[in-house]
């Protein structure tokens, strides 16, 4: 880590500490930041996990969960805290941008801010910085850091969880090519240390309402297809879709993998209709750079595997502008799988 012992002297002595994540936090993000916060808080320092904005309920188990602050609607008090602040932890996330206006709050304070992320291309904001797109997760990063300060024995079996959480889904459950042996020896270390493996994946996973199921198998039946002449599928919602099935945040989350699930397919995406926009993610398999595709056509970015972006044309459009892409053999497409 850059400046690591600099760092280190610094949490000698209690600071005040924020702690953000990016936009709708997914369970890397918000298991990295409460996993932080909780060895931040056993050092004596005062601690606040600011999210920008909402995360869904299947991430409500966490420990801390019930001290989070969520920026949209605490806006006052959040800018007091980041403005008072003498650091501010920005995990899993690489620019400014992708915390909405909680990022420009920060990039004023005059906090000492810590980049932890796996993320391309970070910005160069942060006086202290644990940065390695080799990261499977956020939460392998923040165990790192524990590690380095030679704290791993105050992970909490909560704590432990919440690292866990981030690194059993950012790995897609170990299966991604992420999934290094340093990762399974965390998770080995996070088990010794009292996780309940077993407990976090039915808490992720099995506490979907029944109207989310039933979203997915209209999605897989309805909505999902193959490109003609291509290994590329794609899924769309519309806000319709969305409202017929009771649409909560979080309700996509993951439905774009099933695309790759298809024999012969290698990239997937999903076309999701908001109101000011259509939400993308992508996905490939192999050598494919999806977050290329996402940056140059989609206003997006991300990991080569999985990334996302937008679009303000309407749903109709960006789909037909996608197929096209797909049909004209964009440069990237052209990768081996
Ligand atoms: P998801 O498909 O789960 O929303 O996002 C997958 C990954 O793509 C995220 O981890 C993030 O790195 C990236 N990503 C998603 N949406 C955006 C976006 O709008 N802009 C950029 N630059 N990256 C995004
Ligand atoms: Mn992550």
């Amino acid at each position: 880590m850059q400046n690591l012992a600099a760092l280190k002297e610094k949490l000698n002595l209690p600071k005040r500490i924020v702690i953000t994540t990016h936009v709708k936090p997914d369970a890397d993000a918000l298991g990295s930041s409460l996993g932080l916060a909780g060895y931040l808080l056993k050092r004596g320092h005062q601690v606040c996990v600011i999210t920008p904005t909402d995360y869904p309920e299947f991430l409500n188990w966490m420990d801390g969960n019930e001290d989070v602050m969520i920026f949209e609607g605490n806006e006052e008090k959040a800018q007091y805290l980041v403005e008072n602040a003498d650091l501010v932890f920005c995990l899993d996330f690489s620019s400014l941008s992708r915390i909405g206006a909680l990022g420009e709050l920060v990039r004023q304070s005059e906090a000492e801010k810590v980049l932890i992320d796996h993320h391309l291309n970070p910005e160069t904001f942060a006086q202290y910085v644990l940065w390695s797109t080799e990261a499977a997760a956020t939460a392998e990063l923040v165990f790192d850091l524990i590690e380095m300060l030679d704290d791993v024995e105050k992970i909490t079996k909560g704590m432990a969880e919440a690292l866990y959480a981030g690194l059993m889904t950012d790995t897609g459950n170990f299966k991604l090519p992420a999934t290094t042996p340093h990762v399974h020896n965390i998770v080995a270390a996070l088990m010794e240390l009292g996780a309940d493996v077993s407990k976090v994946s039915h808490c992720v996973y099995d506490d979907n309402s029944l109207d989310r199921m039933k979203m997915l198998g209209f999605a897989l039946s309805e909505r999902l297809e193959v490109i003609e002449g291509s290994t590329v599928a794609f899924f769309y919602l519309t806000l319709e879709d969305k409202k017929r099935f009771n649409y909560q945040t979080g309700d996509s989350e993951g439905l774009v993998n099933y695309g790759l699930a298809v024999k012969g397919v290698n990239v997937s995406a999903i076309f999701i209709e908001e109101e000011k926009n259509v939400k993308i993610s992508f996905r490939s398999f192999g050598d494919i750079p999806v977050n290329e595709i996402s940056r140059k056509y989609f206003n997006g970015g991300g990991h080569k595997n999985a990334a996302g972006g937008a679009s303000f044309d309407d749903l109709q459009t960006t789909i037909n502008k996608f197929k096209d892409l797909v049909q004209n053999q964009i440069k990237e497409l052209n990768y081996e799988a």
